[in-house]
């Protein structure tokens, strides 16, 4: 079991006290590929009757900086493990979400840009990309 060790580590790294809701739902964000809503991790982690519960677990997984809250302006937020340091492109169609990394000499010169206009210190961004995947693209073309 070394994901539940992994995961106990984790939370004590974080300074925050492990309990089998935090542990659970940290691994099972930490498994997914793409960010889950609070209903996907409440199918995963089998029962629906506790949305709430699960809601304010990621939110103190959020808090403790292990997981990062994504808005797709879907009206729900999506959380994430931040395995790595990484964007989003969100079909608008279909819904699928798709990894885009980061280029950090673009991202770096808009921030140098900032600073240098207004002196606002960029410490992290957030970019998400929205429009139409490949497939649904076709589709539309039929
Ligand atoms: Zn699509
Ligand atoms: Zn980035």
């Amino acid at each position: 079991m070394q994901t539940v060790r992994n995961t106990k580590e984790i939370l004590t790294e974080a300074g925050i006290e492990i309990t089998p809701a935090r542990t659970h739902i940290l691994s099972i964000c930490m498994r997914s590929s793409t960010p889950l809503t609070v209903e996907d991790v409440a199918i995963k982690v089998g029962t629906t009757a506790h949305l709430a519960t699960i809601y304010r677990t990621l939110e103190k997984l959020v808090q403790a900086g292990l997981l990062e809250r994504i808005d797709f302006q879907e009206g729900k937020f999506r959380y994430e493990y931040p395995h790595h340091h990484h964007h989003h492109a969100v079909c608008e169609c279909c819904g699928k979400i798709e990894d885009i990394e980061d280029s950090q000499t673009e991202i770096t010169s808009i921030e140098n840009r900032v600073t240098k206009e207004s002196g606002f210190l960029v410490t992290r961004h957030v970019m998400e990309l929205f429009g139409l995947c490949n497939k649904c693209q076709q589709k539309g073309k039929q």
